[in-house]
């Protein structure tokens, strides 16, 4: 019996490493270039945008169930050319009193709160201090942070386990459209088991077989922003922490997870320095919806835009034209050095509205309607030519009466 147990283990063994040299190579793509390549160069910005990339929703030491310190965190996003993280503790704000706030080894680290709450979970950022979450309704909450100036925004809202269970209150700005912690939770077991049997050959192929549209948590953004502006963000729910049996190695670890994904966030200010105005560079941008959030881990979507024009003003992501009037919609990929193919499609109040192949593409409309884009492309797979997926998620431009 023994022997038998060992051969077939050595079989079993052998087949691994053969698949996992097979997809090293596959993967040698994915590690050192992306699928898709873009130029170093951005394409002329007519709107003269800065555009910053940077991470909401990252959880640090200051959790209970998380590693990494603000210092370490900053490091890491500077190697993944990220400009900002919003740090989001488990129901405190003890970084804050603790000075961790502010521009580390150039990057600009800002604090949040991850609060629970009834019906789901929430962040709560540009704030200056915390409730505990048991001692005031979501309500309570939301009138002390915007009293304090700060905003909520639901995360997990598309949680199998713990998704919102409540309404979107009108006082809360935005949701989280995409979570890769979720993503990993939601998927198949098929696609769990093989992301963790390749994840040692090839990282970068192994997170996007996790990696799936997030059509219920779309459809809820596209309910609520037909009716008002909501935001929409990706967050990467980063802990660098999992626990199998009492031993609780760091992982994923803060490599593996900020290359992923990111919120571009684009402002007509720079980044200065200066931490108050910086400060409220990023949360103006993130709280208007100013933004648009990418799997970057496909290819860097830098220079992205979605704008729109009337006779005499314009909009960029998250801003409101009025409606009735002609308007001349413009969507324009980054500068793109191979032959990728892309498809552009428009939803107007979650309807397609339109649909192409190609790099760029204009359109006119009129109607009432929040607008909003999905960039497609082929994402690789384990076998076969790869599936369409979306690579980019704009945030909305509104024609409202
Ligand atoms: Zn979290």
């Amino acid at each position: 019996m023994f022997p038998s147990v060992w051969i077939s283990g050595r079989v079993l063994g052998a087949l691994y490493v053969a698949y996992t040299a097979a997809f090293y190579l596959r993967v040698s793509t994915a590690k050192s270039k992306r699928p898709i390549v873009t130029s170093k160069g951005q394409p002329p910005d007519q709107d003269a945008l800065f555009e910053y990339r940077g991470l909401i929703h990252v959880h640090s030491d200051y959790s209970h169930d998380a590693r990494g310190s603000y210092d370490e965190l900053s490091r890491a996003a500077h190697r993944h050319g990220l400009a900002f993280l919003v740090i989001t503790d488990h129901n405190n704000v003890d970084a804050i009193a603790a000075g961790e706030q502010g521009w580390r080894n150039g990057v600009l680290l800002l604090t949040g709160v991850e609060s629970g709450r009834c019906e789901g979970y929430m962040l709560f950022v540009d704030i200056e201090s915390y409730i505990h979450e048991s001692i005031s309704s979501t309500r309570e909450a939301l009138q002390e942070y915007l009293r304090q100036g700060g905003f909520g925004l639901v995360i997990h809202a598309g949680n199998c386990r713990r998704a919102w269970k409540g309404e979107l209150d009108s006082a809360i700005d935005g949701l989280e459209i995409l979570d890769y912690a979720d993503q990993l939770y939601d998927c198949s077991v098929l696609a769990k088991l093989n992301a963790f049997l390749f994840y040692p050959a090839n990282r970068a192929l192994a997170c996007l077989r996790v990696y799936h549209r997030p059509a219920e948590t779309l459809a809820r953004w596209d309910r609520e922003a037909s009716a008002r502006p909501v935001v929409g963000f990706y967050g990467p729910n980063m802990h660098q922490n999992v626990r199998i049996l009492g031993w609780e190695p760091k992982f994923p670890p803060a490599d593996a997870v900020m290359p992923l994904a990111s919120n571009h966030i684009l402002s007509r200010e720079p980044l200065t320095g200066d931490f108050q105005s910086d400060k409220r560079v990023v949360y103006t941008a993130i709280r208007n919806g100013n933004l648009f959030f990418a799997l970057d881990i496909l290819g860097d979507s830098s220079g992205f835009r979605f704008s729109a024009r009337q006779e005499d003003s314009s909009a960029v992501m998250g801003e409101t034209l009025p409606a009735d009037v002609e308007t001349v919609f413009s969507i324009r990929l980054p500068r793109i050095e191979d032959n990728s193919q892309f498809e552009i499609v428009i939803y107007r109040n979650g309807v397609e509205f339109l649909r192409e192949r190609g790099r760029e593409l204009t359109f006119r409309a009129t109607q009432a309607g929040a607008y909003r884009v999905e960039v497609l492309t082929r994402v690789p797979t384990f076998f076969g030519r790869g599936r369409m997926a979306p690579w980019i998620y704009s945030n909305p431009i509104y024609l409202r009466p």
